[in-house]
């Protein structure tokens, strides 16, 4: 009995490892499209199935297995779609495989529709973790008392405490896996996010643009992609705010700034902080003159925008701007070929937009 018990757990341990695979990148949720939903629940369902395979004998014709906890983690994530796809697997599984429509067949598939029902409905009602688990293990329970009374009649007395501690136990161990293992991949998406993200402005990083960078560049290389604009955008004279201001106002301008730059290139756009005040925009299949556009438009916004310093003030700045596009400056001397520009815009004036095909724009 102890080595099916533990054979149970270790299945489903697996499964949750497994299942987690699924997690990892975007979390199953009950607002997930209706197919991963129902995916989830298939294959929760398919495991409950199997786990009746495994199942542990607690004595003669009773037996014990962890079905039903199939059921409350399927709805846990996927809610009520999930929960009737795991459901009706496991109650057909049930009458189908083991032994056809029978006393206890009968019982055991209400006691899962039961499970089913509830889980659908805490998992709609419970937005916490622990009162969802709680509930559905409560209902679990008392679903098993039911149907080993059912059942057993008096004999049951003798098999019940071991029977709902074990069900107890399971349910609050894959309660506290599934907790886990979903705090991990928030940790780890979280993770993956910042370690690309520049913590001031919430734009790319360095790291994030080099990588980006490089997958448009294999793109090119490939000829899938046969435009691609750079535009370098340097903000003009930043060390006088940071001087005057100081360099918390010089913070709170940058953060702004960026704030400016998202949301004047356009959405496909790569924003990203590569230097202190040095900034750079990929844009993907954008010509030459369409990228001196949208330059020319961020050199407008971030004029016309009024940066709030920290005292409550609020300042002007300017930036220039350098453009280089592929296929007229070659891939590899796009960022090269930005920079001159945005050098050029320097020495012209600031302020201004230039292109590394054609001087000013
Ligand atoms: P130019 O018009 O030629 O670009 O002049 P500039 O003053 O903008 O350029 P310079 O390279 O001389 O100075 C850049 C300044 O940006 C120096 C540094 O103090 C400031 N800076 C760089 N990173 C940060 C930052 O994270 N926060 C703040 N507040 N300032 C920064
Ligand atoms: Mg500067
Ligand atoms: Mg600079």
């Amino acid at each position: 009995m102890i080595l099916e018990l533990i054979t149970n757990m270790s299945l489903l341990t697996a499964f949750l490892f497994l299942s987690n695979q699924f997690h990892i990148r975007k979390p199953v949720t009950t607002t997930s499209p209706l197919y991963i939903r129902l995916a989830i629940g298939a294959a929760y369902g398919l495991f409950g199935v199997m786990l009746m395979y495994f199942s542990v004998h607690i004595a003669d014709r009773i037996i014990l297995d962890f079905r039903t906890l199939t059921i409350m983690a399927s709805a846990f994530f996927g809610g009520w779609v999930s929960s009737i796809a795991t459901t009706v697997l496991i109650v057909a599984g049930r009458i189908g495989l083991f032994g056809g429509i029978t006393d206890s067949s009968v019982v055991a598939a209400s006691n899962a529709v039961a499970v089913g029902i509830a889980c659908g409905v805490f998992r709609a009602k419970f937005r916490s973790f622990w009162p969802y688990w709680l509930s559905g293990i409560a209902v679990n329970m008392v679903a098993i008392i039911w149907s080993l009374i059912f059942l057993l009649g008096s004999r049951s007395l003798a098999y019940l405490p071991l029977y709902l501690t074990v069900l107890a136990l399971g349910g609050v161990y894959v309660a506290y896996m599934i907790g886990f293992l979903t705090r991990t991949n928030a940790l780890y998406a979280q993770l993956a996010k910042s370690a690309g993200t520049d913590y001031l402005t919430d734009l790319h990083n360095h790291r994030s643009f080099d990588t980006i960078f490089n997958e448009l560049f294999t793109s090119v290389q490939q000829q899938k992609l046969v435009v691609l604009s750079l535009i370098a955008v340097d903000i003009d004279h930043f060390k006088k705010v940071n001087d005057t201001y100081g360099h918390a106002a010089g913070d709170a301008v940058l953060q702004q700034f960026g704030q400016v730059l998202k949301r004047t290139a356009r959405s496909f756009d790569t924003a990203a902080r590569i230097g202190g005040e040095e900034f750079a925009v990929l844009l993907p299949d954008c010509p030459h003159d369409m990228a001196l556009q949208v330059a020319e438009r961020i050199r407008a916004a971030v004029e016309a925008h009024r940066y709030a310093l920290p005292d409550g003030r609020t300042i002007h700045i300017t930036a220039s701007l350098g453009v280089s596009t592929y296929p007229g400056v070659p891939a590899d001397e796009l960022l090269n070929g930005a920079d001159q520009a945005l050098y050029e815009a320097k020495r012209t004036g600031r302020n201004r937009v230039c292109s590394a095909a054609c001087g000013t724009a």
